[in-house]
């Protein structure tokens, strides 16, 4: 990644970079539970950041859409819109969102540059998935009580050239997190020592 100037004078004021972290991957490999710690980490070194949950923007300015694959474009391209306005007012963002296709993830790189897109492939087999279904949302899935599950009623398409891969079959959380904010400093994102460091 190249190195970045400051765009804007809320970065300016902040005394950081705004960039967006989006995690995918099925459900239950472990986003939202390493964007946790990632936004703690950022927090702890200074810097404010913001998790985008996909559960969350289902539950607010996404409720009236589905699963259908255009319902799910539509979904991202609003969770896009969301983060692109969140790095215009100097917030890092960390999206968690399962981002089952290439075109919304495509489209997304587009929308926001791509000095500004962070992709982490946040990797699991389904079998761990299922095994984990931290939501029982599985369960149903295979039962058939939800349809166009990713995974296993949808497809997820795995990114081709990803900045991050994280295998959390193998990878603790903290560690996972770890290896993303190792990320963000070896690129000039942030600073080890601290915002002020
Ligand atoms: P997602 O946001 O991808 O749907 P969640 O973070 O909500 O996934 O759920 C993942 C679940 O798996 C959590 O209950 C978490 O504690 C558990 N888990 C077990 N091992 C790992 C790991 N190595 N990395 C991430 N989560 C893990």
């Amino acid at each position: 990644m190249e190195a970045r100037t400051f765009l804007n004078k809320n970065e300016k004021l902040l005394g950081q970079k705004a960039f967006v972290i989006w995690l995918t991957g099925l459900s239950g490999s472990g986003k939202s539970t390493i964007g946790c710690i990632i936004n703690q980490k950022l927090y702890n070194l200074g810097y404010i950041s913001y998790v985008l949950d996909g559960d969350k923007l289902r539950n607010s300015i996404c409720k009236d859409l589905g699963f259908s694959q255009k319902d799910r474009e539509t979904n991202l391209e609003r969770a896009a819109q969301v983060a692109k306005i969140l790095t215009e007012a100097g917030i890092i963002v960390i999206a968690t969102f399962i981002t089952p296709f290439r075109s919304s993830r495509d489209y997304i790189k587009n929308l926001l540059g791509k000095d500004k897109y962070i992709e982490v492939f946040v990797k699991c087999t389904i079998e761990e998935c299922i095994r984990r279904d931290p939501k029982c949302l599985y369960k149903k899935a295979l039962n058939s009580e939800i349809n166009d599950f990713t995974g296993i009623s949808s497809p997820y398409e795995e990114p081709i050239s990803p900045d991050i891969t994280i295998d959390t079959n193998i990878v603790k959380p903290y560690d996972s997190a770890g290896l993303v904010i190792e990320y963000l400093a070896n690129n000039n994102l942030i600073n080890l020592a601290g915002k002020n460091g």
